[in-house]
């Protein structure tokens, strides 16, 4: 849930509810339905923010969902999170901005290994065209004004 509105919006859901109402085939259901989502994803993370934050400020789980949002939705629709959540905010966050200290992966419980996986998040989130393209707005966004 990424705002308030939508924690709402669960609570109404969950409140007209009742408990034991899902069947086998509802839980069979769910199970693929996880199955297929996980059979897409690039990276298994989970969002949880344990390995956060990077002496470099590289935003990891960020950079690892729109990765996966890259398969799980559309290249664009991935590439164009990346931009925006990462790419455009006052101090950049790239992944690439990773010099490979090892310390988040300490702390992963699901042991991804973040610095192998940064580096091909980056490579696909951001080709040629993308950098160019960031690089222009970024100027736009923070240039000094007098
Ligand atoms: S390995 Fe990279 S991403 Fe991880 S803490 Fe070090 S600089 Fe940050
Ligand atoms: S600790 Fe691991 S699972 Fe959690 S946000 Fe970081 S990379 Fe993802």
């Amino acid at each position: 849930m990424n705002s308030v509105e939508m924690v709402k919006e669960n609570c109404k859901t969950a409140s007209l509810s009742e408990t034991n109402i899902f069947t086998h085939d509802d839980f069979d259901l769910l199970e693929e339905i996880k199955a297929a989502i996980k059979e897409n994803e690039k990276v298994g993370c989970t969002g949880c923010r344990y390995c956060m934050p990077c002496s470099k400020g590289v935003d990891i789980p960020g950079t690892f969902r729109s990765y996966n949002e890259m398969y799980t939705e559309s290249k664009h629709q991935g590439r164009f999170q990346y931009a925006q959540t990462v790419g455009l905010t006052k101090e950049p966050a790239f992944a690439s901005q990773c010099i490979e200290c090892g310390k988040c992966e300490q702390h992963c419980p699901q042991g991804i290994p973040i610095r192998q996986k940064l580096k091909e998040a980056d490579k696909a989130l951001r080709p040629l065209p993308y950098k160019i393209g960031i690089n222009i707005v970024r100027k736009f966004m923070f240039r000094k004004t007098r």
